[in-house]
């Protein structure tokens, strides 16, 4: 059995030019926590929801605390995880009012029949759940993304999709694999946009194979199925490398950005993308940590 792994991405919307040198090193601390806690025999799903609280509760990512506003000026956000060894799911999407919507996802996986909560009703249930609610929205987010962004002011309909997200995969001591994703979603996005983020198979995907966490023009990600995508040229028998080129390639093809992470059932990973970079960091079975953005 390979040694527990880890990879986590803060989004592949990263610019050259922008220092990323406080998201590099938060991300190096939260692979770092992470370890410590697969190494205690931690579950792959719950250091999955841990690793992507402390990301969406940073406010240095679009995710969680950093996120921006959609064109109405309200903060809609969507997240997801999937457990691989039982293939269930859990997911909210256009959720307002709470701090962690991942945490949101997890009470649907653990208490719910559904997979996949939207809008006012994710909101009442969070509520019922007993999770964090955001009292201040002015004071709490921080819209990491600023940087990143480049619509013209009310250009968001017609501009290219900037973005930016948080996800994790992982593989823990007993061998089983889970994923997910946060996100503000896409600068300028219309009241009601969701992106692949809080869809399965789209934006976030875990099997006993493999498990894939997505980042980028989220549109593009639901088109080409991306993250169930991965697993499928895995099964046919495409290496992780391979199958997960292939699917950032059919991404480009229809003139999208963005890109993945992605762990196989033996430890290895795999990130490409095709935007200008990608920050992620990761935990190798052997106990290495690494971080990077703009490197392939
Ligand atoms: N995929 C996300 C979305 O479309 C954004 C991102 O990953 O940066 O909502």
């Amino acid at each position: 059995m390979p040694g527990p792994a880890l990879i986590l991405h803060g989004g592949a919307g990263a610019r050259r030019g922008r220092d990323y040198g406080s998201e590099t090193a938060h991300m190096r601390e939260v692979v770092r926590e992470m370890a410590a806690r697969l190494a205690d025999g931690a579950a792959a799903l719950d250091v999955v929801v841990e690793a992507i609280v402390m990301l969406e509760d940073s406010g240095l990512y679009v995710a969680g605390r950093g996120a921006s506003p959609n064109l109405a000026g309200e903060y809609e956000l969507d997240a997801s995880l999937m457990d691989g060894a039982t293939r269930r799911a859990g997911a909210v999407a256009a959720f307002q009012g709470y701090r962690n919507p991942v945490r949101a996802a997890r009470a649907v996986m653990d208490h719910s029949p559904h997979v996949l909560l939207a809008g006012s009703g994710a909101s009442a249930f969070a509520a019922e759940h007993g999770l964090n609610a955001i009292t201040d929205a002015g004071a709490w987010f921080t819209r990491a993304g600023q940087g990143e962004d480049n619509h013209p002011p009310g250009q968001g309909r017609t501009a290219a999709l900037s973005h930016g997200t948080v996800g994790c995969c992982v593989l823990d001591r007993a061998g089983r694999l889970a994923a997910g994703t946060s996100t503000g979603g896409v600068f300028g996005k219309l009241p009601g946009r969701v992106g692949d983020t809080p869809l399965p198979g789209a934006g976030v995907w875990a099997t006993d194979r493999v498990a894939v966490s997505c980042t980028g023009q989220g549109e593009y990600f639901i088109r080409t199925n991306a993250a169930a995508g991965v697993d499928w040229r895995v099964a046919s028998g495409q290496s992780l490398t391979e199958a997960t080129a292939a699917t950032i390639a059919e991404i480009g093809a229809l003139g999208g950005d963005g890109g993945l992470i992605a762990l196989d059932a033996h430890g290895h990973r795999a990130d490409p993308f095709n935007s200008q970079g990608m920050k992620r960091a990761w935990l190798t079975p052997d106990g290495e940590v690494g971080v990077d953005v703009f490197g392939r």
